[in-house]
Order: structure tokens, then sequence, then C-alpha cells
């Protein structure tokens, strides 16, 4: 079954080699009951390790069934460890928070790339437990029990996936004569059952019950025979081969891992809580922020786009400083609705709505024998002005086309002109004259009246103002007051207003040339600042929230490390039965995991209502704003997305950590 053959072995210390093991030869056949005797520190348990493929030799070979261990991969190695091979350690090495029956379910448990049925495996556990006398224990945690009772549960442990060859270093050392004596006859017990069974001891009334006795002393193993004896390696290695549902997939492996990761957790409750808040604040605070900075933005840009942000302006005029050798084609007097604004609208398709803007400074208004002067503004539009300026009507109509064409004797007054005329009483319908300049004045008909309007323009006083078909301005006004020299245009929402600007002035200037200049005003400027401004503002708010999830990343990470190391010892067990270096890795990284997604849960749950809270109490201070639930896809995203990427980062180190942990160094950590 074993054949040890040169076997050397030293450990590296302070960068000097310390021999333990020299030249070791020796042989162990099927159904062999073995002991190994020698003085404390004389290097029996370094060879146990050894045998049972936890440690490897410096030099020489160990096969086992033929396999060379040496040449085995982690995998094979833990395949070994899990199913050929009982392990029973002289300090029982129990799990203390997991019961009896846990504990004695370890081994099966892994490696975790076999699938295998849990039903069948409490089965088996309890019937050996019974055999072993450890029937009404079952739930018992280690520490409730004698220490032959726990040896007991770690030989129980061992005997759990049939192994062939029974390894124990000491199993009678820590037990007084009675329990001694127990556990001695189970062992005569299991190899009548045919079971290779080596039992490490440096007492000889123990090794005096053995079929054979190897000792150990200053490093030789005695008791061997001649190597050159030794018969030839039988079987191969084909009997390490691994079984066909062995799988390596990582996403399996993590769902299996993820119970034993969340009973852990429950297990450590108050820790466990207590990390999580971390958590729980920072990715609420990165909901709501985000949340937050997102609602105030379409807020603030929703005003702006009530004031109409796909709005400009077009202004041109004649170029007074113009040189005697600036020639063009033509010259610059005012617009002319049907050679040049006409036919913008088919030159630039973005253009929506446009309407010409005539406009006087002072008039006076008079209705009734009362008359308003202050603030009070004619201007001549046509019907598509109310459109581009968002006016609503508060009564009455605007403009139509017919009126346009016409030169129509009717106006719309803004709604403050309207109250200072007619002091509330009804004005659509009513007669008012108003002066265009010293010599002329109008008479219209009030056909509607417009709505209070709000303007980022203060000087523009769109509530004074008396709107008139532009054609009858035209009609009215001095040779100069006629001339167009303004109009207004609303682009389609898809479309780029300051482009659009840019490409009406270039087309004035090169119809045109120098004899006119020409000026495009737009709030784009203005709203694409405020945007910039909003969205600086809500990166910073999101910068800040991120900042406390990391915080809380860091709390988890250092839970972790700090789980690793306290659980050195039970990491090395799991190895030493069977665990493989992935699996133990996927276990720790699952375990962050899980802490991170329950967080998270609670985290989404409290920044959720944290937003509403905030939108709610800003409701009670600003009487304008509705309140409405949030629910910001992309803040939501985010946090989805924080919540995995936090864990994954807190468990990597730790994870990493625990895989690479040596079992011996494990088995040995206080
Ligand atoms: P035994 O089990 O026979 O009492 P061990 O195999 O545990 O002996 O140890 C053999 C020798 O190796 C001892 O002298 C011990 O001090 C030394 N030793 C054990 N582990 C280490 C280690 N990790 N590094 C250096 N020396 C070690
Ligand atoms: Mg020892």
């Amino acid at each position: 079954m074993l054949t040890v053959s040169d076997l050397d072995f030293s450990y590296q210390m302070d960068g000097q080699r310390v021999g333990i093991l020299n030249q070791v030869n020796f042989q162990i056949r099927r159904g062999e009951f073995v002991a190994i005797q020698g003085p404390s520190g004389s290097g029996k348990s370094t060879l146990f390790y050894i045998l049972g493929c936890l440690l490897r030799p410096t030099s020489g070979k160990v096969s086992f069934e033929g396999a060379d261990l040496s040449k085995l991969t982690g995998d094979q190695a833990a395949y070994l460890r899990n199913h050929k091979i009982g392990f029973i350690f002289q300090q029982f090495h129990l799990l203390p928070r997991a019961t009896v029956l846990d504990n004695i379910m370890l081994a099966a448990t892994y490696p975790m790339e076999m699938a295998r049925s849990k039903q069948a495996a409490v089965e088996r556990a309890t019937r050996i437990a019974e055999r072993l006398g450890l029937g009404d224990r079952l739930q018992h945690l280690p520490n409730q029990l004698s220490g032959g009772q726990q040896q007991r549960v770690a030989i129980a442990r061992a005997l759990m996936s049939d192994a062939s060859l029974i390894l124990a270093d000491e199993p009678t050392g820590n037990l007084d004569s009675r329990n001694a004596a127990e556990i001695l006859r189970i062992f005569d017990e299991l190899h009548a059952q045919g079971r290779t069974i080596i039992i490490i001891t440096h007492d000889s009334e123990v090794a005096q019950r053995c079929d054979r006795i190897l000792t150990v002393r200053d490093g030789v193993v005695f008791g061997g025979g001649d190597p050159s004896a030794m018969l030839p390696d039988v079987g191969t290695s084909s009997a390490m081969a691994m079984p066909s549902n062995w799988s390596n997939s990582g996403l399996l492996l993590s769902i299996k891992a993820l119970p034993g990761a969340v009973r852990n957790l429950i297990r450590n409750r108050t820790k466990s809580l207590l990390t999580m808040l971390g958590i729980i604040i920072g990715i609420a605070a990165v909901l709501a922020m985000i949340s937050l900075g997102e609602f105030t933005k379409r807020r603030i840009m929703e005003g702006f786009e009530a004031l109409g942000v796909n709005k400009l302006v077009v202004r041109g005029y004649p170029n007074w400083e113009r040189k005697a050798t600036d020639e063009s084609m033509r010259e610059f007097g005012g617009f002319k609705w049907d050679t040049d604004l006409k036919p913008l609208r088919r030159l630039f398709p973005e253009i929506h709505l446009l309407s010409p803007v005539l406009a006087n400074w002072q008039n006076t208004v008079t209705a009734g024998g009362r008359s308003v002067s202050e603030n009070v503004r004619l201007r001549g539009v046509n019907h598509e002005y109310a459109a581009i300026t968002n006016i609503k009507m508060a009564e009455g109509r605007w403009l139509t086309p017919y009126h346009v064409d016409q030169r129509g004797l009717v106006c719309v007054l803004g709604s403050e002109l309207a109250t200072q005329l007619f002091q509330g009483l009804p004005s659509v319908g009513q007669m008012i004259t108003v002066s265009v300049d010293a010599e002329r004045s109008l008479p219209c008909r009030v056909i509607g009246v417009a709505m209070p309007q709000k303007t980022n323009q203060e000087w523009n006083r769109p509530n004074t103002q008396i709107s008139v078909p532009y054609t009858l301005y035209q009609a009215v006004s001095s040779y100069g007051g006629s001339q167009m020299y303004q109009f207004a245009v609303q682009v389609r929402p898809d479309a780029d207003v300051e482009k659009t600007g840019r490409k009406i002035k270039a087309y004035f200037e090169q119809r045109y040339g120098r004899s006119g200049r020409f000026m495009v005003d737009t709030e784009g400027t203005l709203v694409a600042q405020t945007k910039r401004f909003l969205n600086i503002f809500a990166i910073l708010l999101a910068a800040i929230a991120f900042l406390s999830l990391l915080v809380g990343g860091i709390g988890i990470h250092n839970m972790m490390l700090v789980s690793v190391t306290e659980r050195i010892k039970e990491i090395g067990l799991r190895k030493a039965v069977g665990a493989t270096s992935r699996s133990i890795r996927l276990q720790i990284l699952m375990e962050s995991m899980a802490l991170c997604a329950a967080a998270g849960v609670i985290g989404i749950g409290s920044g959720f209502a944290a937003t509403e809270l905030m939108i709610f109490g800003a409701t009670k201070f600003v009487p304008k704003l509705k309140f409405e639930w949030v629910l910001d896809p992309f803040a939501m995203a985010i946090a989805v997305v924080s919540i995995f990427a936090v864990g994954m980062f807190s468990g990597m180190v730790p994870a990493r950590r625990a895989e690479r942990l040596q079992v011996i160094e494990a088995l040995r950590a206080e």
C-alpha cells in the first residue's frame, strides 16, 4: 500500500536546514497494523504528515498504491486525503462551534467538486457515531464532551469516507488509561475489518498490540527491513484518477459553498451585523445621493425647459462701420419675410417655429380713460411666437395666421398690463389705444390675455407687453420702426440650439457679406453651464457616498482577515480532510459576498426610504415641489454593482490568504 524510499526531510529555519528524517525506507502492506514509535521530537509527526500527503519530502519518494505523492496535483492530493486516508490527530482538531454530527460529516462535504447526497452522509455519520457510542451526543458541541469522546468523534470523522488507510498521531496521548484502552479496542475492531492502520505513539504498551513496530530515533527509522528486499510498487497512479463527477465550475462550487458561508456568518451574528452596518450605510448613501443628485438636476433642467431652452433669437443690423472697399451683393436693411425668413425653414429643417420680433420701448396704452405707460412695450410678432416663448393664455386666444395675413387690429395683453388697465374686469373684447411714437397711435381690440410668465431676463418684462400682428406693426410704424431686425426661432427638441444658431448666423453673413452684422442669443449657453455645474454637484455627492462605501468595504475586509486568522486551524483541518485550495478560497469569498449581499439589500431599502423621506421633507419647505416616488434605475444599477464589487474586493485578499495556508502550519497554529 505504501512504499517509502530514500526519504529525507529537513525544515528550513532561519536560512539553515535542520535535518529531521534521514534516508528512511520502509513498506506497509495492505491490512497491516503498524506502530511508529519514538521519543518526543524524533520526527514521528513529521513522518505522519508526509505519509498523509500534507507535507512534501525534501527528497526521496513516497508512493501510495503505486502513485508517486510528489507528482499529484493539488486537486488529486485533496481527493486522496479525502477518499483514501482517514486522519486522526493527536489534538483531535474538532471544529469548536460545530456539533458532533457536523464534525463527523466534515469530510463528506469535501471535496466540494464532487456531488454527494447530504441525506446519505447524515445516515452514515449517525451509524458510525452509534457504533462508537456517540449516538446520544450528536447535537453536542465538542467542549461538552470528555477527551475520550472527542477522540471518538475524530475517529468517526476519519471513518466517514471509508478510507482504506487510517493514520493516527498519538491517538491515546491525551487520554487516561481507561479511555485509551477503549480507543485501542476501536482500532482493533477497524483492523479486523481489514483496514490498514498506522498508529504513531511513544507508548510501548500501545505499540506492543500492533503487528509490527517501526522505531524513529535521531531521524532514522529502524524496523523497515532491508531496502533492497522491498517489493516493487504495485498498482498504477491511475488509482488516483479523479471521479467523473469532479467539477471545476466556479459557479457550481460557489453555490455549494454558500450555505456553509451563511451558517458561518450566523454563528458570528454580532460581528457580522456590526460589519454589515458599514456597507448598509455606504450603499444607502450611494443610492440616496445618486438618486437625489439626478432628481435635483432633472427638476432644475425642467424649469429651464419651461422657459424655452430650445429657443434662439437672431438679430441683424446694418453695419455702420463698413469700409468703402467692402462690397457686397446685397445691402442689409432688415430681414424681409418673403426672401429672408420664409426660406429659412426649408434651408434648416431643424427649425420648428419662427416668428419675426419687432419691438418698441416706450409706449403708452389707454383704455376707457385709464392710461398706463410704465414698462409697456409693443411688439409685433406672428401666430407662432406664443409657442416659441411658452406663452399660455389665461383668457381668450393668441393671434391667428389670419390676423397676421390681414393686419388685424387685434392684440394680446401681458397679465400685469391687463390687471392695470381693467382692474380685474373682463378685458377680452375691449378696445385699447397704443401710442406707437410721438405722432402715431394704434387702436386695437383685445383678443386674449397671457398667463403670468417667468423669465430669467428680467429686463424683458413679458407681463407688461402688448403683442400685435407684426404686419400691423409694420403698417403703422415710421420707416425705421417698420424694419425687421430680429426674429425668434424654436428648434426641434432633438436638434442642437447653439449649432443651429451658428448655422443661421453663417447663412446671413454669407448672404449679406459685410453690409450687415448678425448675432445669435440663446439660453443654451446658460443652460449648458448650469448643467455642467449640476453634474459636478451630483458627482461630488456620489463621491462622498462612495467614500463611505469604501470605508464599509474596508470594514468587511478587516473582519474577513481577522476571521481567516482566527480560523487558521479550522481552514487547515478542512484542507487536511480534502478541501481543495479553490474551494477554501471560494468559501471565504462567498462569506464576504453573502455579507455584502445581505447588507446591500438592507442598504438599498434604507437608501430608497431615505431618498423618499428627503423629497417628502423638501416638499414641506418648497411649496411648489410635489412629492413623488423616485426609483432611479441608474442609481439602482450602481448600487447593485457596488455591492458585488465591494464583496469581491473585501473578500479577495483574505480568500487568497486562506487558500495559500499550509496545512501543517495551520494545524500547528495556536
Ligand atoms: P514528534 O512528533 O516525534 O514529537 P515532530 O515531527 O513534531 O516530532 O518534530 C520533529 C522535530 O522537528 C522537532 O525537533 C521539532 O522541533 C522540529 N519541527 C517541527 N516542526 C517544525 C517547523 N515548522 N519548523 C522547524 N522545525 C520544526
Ligand atoms: Mg508528534
